[in-house]
């Protein structure tokens, strides 16, 4: 921490990786740590998604979502450490999570102006704050230099039991098999989309949790983290 006061930067920890790594939560956990700002990326193309839905669009009618983003209202206030993500000033819920909402979000977040749209909002936080910021390119498109960049990863049944656990403690009513599909869908789409692919920054450090608890996998990323902030 102390480094990162006397450099005349914020410091900044990029977690990037597939959906229901545990990202979040890990993300979470190593903010309420160092002391530093968690922002959940994710959240942002959820609530563009959730906007467009509302709209009554498509998700895939690239042209009407790209026609329509100026009118977008879109804002993060830092609340308890964390990124707040506002729609017209005001907190979305969790309406942006449900299965509905992640195809929404996957599939607008293939659409560059819709990327563009959201860089600078991102940029911004991480060049005020210390940050904690989770998503899919954070090391290799909107912190390049971030100081330290972990990719986390788990097995596909791994992810959907996890995600499938969260949704049932959030009340979203589903299955574990559509939640699987679901994630080897998003998976794809988010991979092999042309801008900003969901892949591993080239320096960033692998780190797969399938057999790893939390507490298990906070060590692993603060051994990670530690070993930075010596340097
Ligand atoms: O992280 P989360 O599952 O909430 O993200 C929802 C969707 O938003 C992802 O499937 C991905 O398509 C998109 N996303 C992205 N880039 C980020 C964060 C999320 O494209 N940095």
């Amino acid at each position: 921490m102390d480094k990162a006061k006397n450099e005349n930067r914020t410091f900044n920890i990029a977690i990037d990786g597939p959906s229901g790594s545990g990202k979040s939560s890990l993300a979470k956990r190593l903010a309420a740590h160092y002391g530093f700002v968690y922002i959940d990326t994710g959240a942002l193309y959820r609530t563009i998604g959730l906007f467009i839905q509302k709209k009554g669009f498509a998700s895939d009618d690239t042209e009407a979502i790209v026609s329509v983003l100026d009118e977008i209202d879109i804002s993060m206030r830092l609340i308890d450490g964390k990124g707040e993500v506002l729609l017209f000033g005001e907190p979305v819920g969790d309406e942006i999570r449900t299965p509905k909402s992640s195809v929404y979000a996957s599939d607008v977040s293939k659409i560059p102006e819709v990327r563009t749209f959201l860089l600078n909002l991102q940029r911004d936080i991480a060049a005020k704050n210390n940050t904690i910021m989770d998503g899919r390119d954070i090391g290799t498109v909107i912190l390049p230099d971030a100081q330290v960049k972990i990719f986390l990863y788990a097995s596909n049944e791994e992810r959907a039991r996890r995600r499938y656990l969260e949704l049932c403690q959030k009340g979203i009513k589903t299955d574990y098999r559509t939640v699987l599909e679901d994630i080897i869908w998003r998976d794809k789409n988010d991979r092999e989309r042309e801008i900003a692919p969901a892949i591993p920054a080239e320096d960033a450090i692998m780190l797969d949790n399938s057999a790893l608890d939390l507490d298990g996998t906070v060590e692993a990323a603060a051994r990670i983290i530690d070993e930075r902030l010596k340097k």
